[in-house]
């Protein structure tokens, strides 16, 4: 140990100061870009007090008054409750706010009665920081340590503190009670306050990460749904549509999808306006999910009043029975908006693939929007299963009339895209 160089501790005591100003910048800056983040507050109010208390020691000297050194201690103390209370925000846990204030109380009490015994003060100091590290541990394990690097990195400076805090306390106590004769108890803090320091960075750096990698998380959430309705929207149907299709053709399994629209919608916008649209098509988005009764059957808004519905390993014979229930289910169940009941009517297309088949699923997309027009043009309130048999000579060649996109993977054109390319409408 002795064999170490003696590290300066006022040296220390500044380079913590600048580190705990840079992070308060941190979350100071992160607050103001994420107002919706309250726990970049109570981490930026947990770098001021680490920043207040480390300003008060280095000016310490051994005239100074007692009290600004409890005051440094217990503000160091007040900043790592704060952490643990920033983190807890950030999980959506509940504030322990009681919790940390009885504990502050009582570090505040125990460094007043033993603030003359520096011994025991320095061990009460040390002891106090490693309790909220210590409450932080299983904050990490609950929330997914497995899958974010932040949370592992965090995890690491909460066991660097808890460690160093630990050796620094244990020596100081054996050093007070005269158990064990240290052979330089200033190697043992000075080291103890270093890696403190890395410990309080990997925890900066740690809980920044967690913050983007959950940004970055919401982002993908909310590019994969359809703001109004809150389901998936196209992109991730298609995303979907494309891995179902690889899963079943590789199983040998069935899939099917229903294309659905809602009959004379722009009606509804023209005589009630655009929020009993709105509400209109929420309404329908609360139905259609009552009837599906699996998590792996997927509801997505794929258009303006256009719905898909893909339901992976289900063939013709449980696609129609859903399309049935669902035309039934729609057109019974009554929208009461403004004091007025109104009903809904959709029509929907049926498409299934059969294992061994060639056809991709642009092929069954299309094949499904075929059988839509087919209700649209049997008078809509009704659903169509598309059967190659029924199409006509002179719609030859009917994958590519029907394939309105050339991109594999690409979304299929809509009701109203198609209009736009003069293809045949429902009457
Ligand atoms: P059809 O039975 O042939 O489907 O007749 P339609 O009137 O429903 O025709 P179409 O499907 O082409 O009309 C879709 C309408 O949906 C046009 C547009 O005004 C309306 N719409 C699209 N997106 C929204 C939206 O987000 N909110 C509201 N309120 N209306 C929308
Ligand atoms: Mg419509």
């Amino acid at each position: 140990m002795q064999a170490l160089p003696l590290l300066d501790f006022k040296t220390l005591e500044v380079v913590n100061l600048v580190v705990a100003i840079i992070a308060a910048v941190v979350w100071a800056t992160t607050g103001l870009a994420y107002r919706g983040l309250p726990a970049a507050r109570y981490l930026f109010g947990s770098s001021l007090a680490v920043a207040f208390g480390a300003a008060l020691k280095t000016g310490l000297s051994p005239d100074s008054a007692a009290w600004i050194s409890i005051l440094a201690l217990e503000s160091i103390v007040c900043g790592l409750w704060l952490l643990y209370c920033g983190v807890r925000s950030f999980f959506g846990r509940p504030i322990r706010a009681r919790q940390a204030a009885t504990a502050l109380l009582v570090t505040l009490a125990l460094l007043i009665v033993f603030h003359q015994r520096w011994l025991l003060r320095e061990a009460i100091f040390v002891f106090a920081q490693i309790l909220p590290l210590f409450l932080l541990l299983p904050l990490f394990v609950k929330h997914g340590s497995r899958n974010s690097f932040g949370i592992q990195l965090a995890a690491a400076g909460a066991v660097i503190g808890i460690f160093s805090y630990l050796t620094i306390g244990l020596a100081c106590v054996a050093k007070g009670l005269e158990l064990y004769a240290i052979p330089s108890l200033e190697h043992v803090q000075t080291y103890g306050l270093l890696l403190g320091m890395v410990s309080a960075s990997l925890l900066v750096f740690g809980i920044a990460l967690m913050i983007i990698e959950h940004l970055l998380h919401e982002a993908e959430n909310m590019a994969k749904r359809d703001e109004l309705t809150g389901i998936s929207n196209r992109r991730d149907f298609m995303f979907q549509i494309e891995r179902v299709h690889a899963l079943c053709a590789a199983a040998n399994m069935p899939y099917s999808v229903l294309l659905i629209d809602i009959d004379k919608f722009k009606n509804w916008n023209d005589s009630y306006g655009h929020a009993v649209g709105d509400e209109a098509l929420r309404h329908f988005t609360r139905t259609a999910l009552d009837q599906l009764h699996s998590d792996t059957r997927l509801l997505a808004r794929t258009g303006g009043d256009e719905f898909s519905l893909l339901l992976p390993g289900e063939g013709a014979e449980q696609a129609a029975e859903i399309a049935k229930t669902l035309v039934e289910q729609v057109r019974a169940r009554a929208v009461c908006v403004n004091g007025k009941v109104l009903h809904l009517t959709v029509s929907v297309g049926v498409a299934v693939y059969m294992p061994g088949s060639q056809a991709g699923y642009n092929d069954i997309l299309a094949h499904a929007d075929v059988a839509l027009y087919g209700s649209k043009n049997a008078g809509r309130n009704r659903y169509t299963v598309f059967d190659k048999r029924n199409v006509r000579e002179d719609d030859a060649p009917f994958p590519a009339r029907f394939r309105l996109v050339d991109k594999p993977g690409a979304p299929p054109a809509g009701v109203g895209e198609r209009r736009k390319q003069g293809l045949p409408q429902s009457g």
